[in-house]
């Protein structure tokens, strides 16, 4: 437990209908006993909500009105006495009860000072405070409802299993080492650290899924000009108009704009801007082209239906071929001609993925085929795998799968060593070091380094 008491605005900045500063320690009701005062006189109690006013304690003047509430500790987000006192959502209002919070007591929170308590006092564990953030930054609700899960511990609760087990395979392990053999009845830990490593592998299994739907990917949008690349970016976005968060974005060259493609959070680039009708304009679509497959996880190679393949399409094909890439055969409405099988680029790859090439037919203007590229898109980011929004049960962040790879290693190198006979303490160690990566996770090894890295992320007032 800490002895001291913080204080932060936890409402975002600006201004908002309600606006909500945060106290937590063991001051708290001191703290809210010397700036709030109750319309209706009487000390505050756990758990009630109380009307009344913020006051400046020296001059006894009115800040604003507001409601208190004060949540007496363990029973509380971050087992400490909290007290949250929501008053009108202003700059003013909000910034002046922060200061007379301070002034009665408390000092300014660390960026995600509150969770940190939390996990350090035990209310949650690592990858529950870690989603907490996740739901905060949610960007569709597939990365909503897998934050959710999490928070709701089941990753930690297969984990702490996991680890469980492996514990008792080394308590086993260690007493060989330490103790002469015929001290310690010889068991076949086999199956047990078998399970624990099928366990780690089924969690890694889903992590790439699961990181793509709460990081999302780029999609470059890459072809000639006019063949209908900002009209397919305006039909993405209107595919799915779920999107919690938008994000536009404007490098120097390129348009992005970031769709919910089945679940998954999709920066879309496009190479826009070229309409002039000069000799230079193809080959300024090859340079933006360029630009936009910078960085892109897959690209949208557009193709005009109404035109024959040409040479400014091979162009650009060329430049896709570095990405995975999907091909799109827009402006197919009508009696608009197929595509020609096979494709004319399709020797010119190296990549084999490039020999698989997937083609959707589109109409940008009629909206035909733009939920099945949608789809084609969501599946190709996944890996090949359908979209799986409904499985909220996936890793989804690169520093469990990261441990979860370190785990995995180790523990094949612990069973390879079980299986071969081979020393007890070669055993002890590769099981030490999955034991502690799995740790890491739940937050049960981790250093005060690694707790600095990871709640520096949060925002005052977390
Ligand atoms: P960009 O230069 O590749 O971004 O192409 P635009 O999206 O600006 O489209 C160029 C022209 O093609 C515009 O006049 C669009 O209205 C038209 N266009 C785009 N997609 C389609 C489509 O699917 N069918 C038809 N008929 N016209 C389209």
């Amino acid at each position: 437990m800490y002895d001291d008491t913080i204080a932060a605005i936890a409402t975002p900045p600006g201004e908002g209908g309600v606006g909500m500063i945060r106290v937590s320690g063991p001051d708290a009701l001191a703290v809210a006993a010397a700036i709030f005062r109750p319309a209706r006189p009487g000390p505050l109690r756990s758990f009630r909500l109380r009307y009344g006013h913020v006051v400046d304690p020296t001059s006894s003047a009115v800040v604003d009105e507001a409601l208190c509430t004060f949540m007496r500790g363990p029973r509380s987000f971050t087992c400490e006495d909290v007290v949250e006192i929501s008053c009108h959502g202003g700059p003013l209002p909000v910034q002046t009860t922060l200061a007379l919070a301070l002034g009665a007591g408390a000092r300014l929170a660390q960026p995600g000072e509150f969770t940190l308590r939390a996990f350090l006092n035990g209310r949650i564990d690592l990858t529950q405070a870690e989603a907490g953030l996740d739901v905060v930054r949610a960007q569709t609700s597939a990365g909503l409802a897998l934050a959710q899960a999490q928070l709701g511990g089941w990753l930690a609760r297969e984990v702490r299993a996991a680890r469980a087990g492996l514990m008792e395979c080394l308590a086993y392990l260690t007493a060989v080492v330490d103790f002469p053999e015929d001290e310690v009845a010889a068991q076949n830990i086999g199956p047990q650290l078998r399970a624990g490593l099928i366990s780690a592998e089924g969690l890694l299994a889903g992590a790439d899924q699961g990181i793509i739907y709460r990081q999302g990917a780029r999609v470059a949008l890459v072809g000639r000009p006019n063949v209908g690349k900002s009209s397919l970016l305006n039909a993405l976005l209107r595919a799915d108009r779920a999107i919690v968060t938008h994000i536009p974005g404007t490098t120097r060259d390129t348009l992005e704009e970031t769709a919910n493609l089945a679940g998954i959070p999709v920066v879309l680039i496009d190479t826009a801007g070229i309409h002039a009708s000069d000799d230079l304009v193809e080959q300024m679509g090859v340079e933006r082209a360029h630009q936009a497959l910078e960085g892109a996880d897959l690209a949208l190679l557009v193709l005009d239906a109404t035109e024959p393949v040409g040479p400014g399409d091979l162009a650009i094909a060329a430049l896709a071929q570095e990405k995975p890439t999907i091909v799109v055969w827009n402006k197919a409405e009508g009696d608009a001609p197929s595509p020609p099988a096979p494709l004319p680029f399709k020797e010119r790859g190296e990549r084999a993925t490039w020999s698989e090439i997937s083609i959707i037919a589109t109409s940008a203007t009629t909206g035909s085929g733009i939920d099945e590229l949608a789809q084609a898109v969501a599946r190709a980011l996944l890996g090949g795998a359908p979209p799986t929004a409904g499985d909220a049960r996936l890793v989804s962040n690169p520093r469990h799968r990261d441990a979860l790879q370190r785990a995995v290693d180790h523990l094949r190198a612990a069973v390879a060593s079980w299986d071969a006979g081979r020393p007890a303490d070669l055993l002890a160690g590769d099981l030490t070091v999955a034991l502690n990566a799995l740790g890491e996770i739940t937050g049960e090894t981790v250093g005060d380094d690694l707790l600095d890295i990871i709640f520096s992320r949060f925002c005052i007032g977390k």
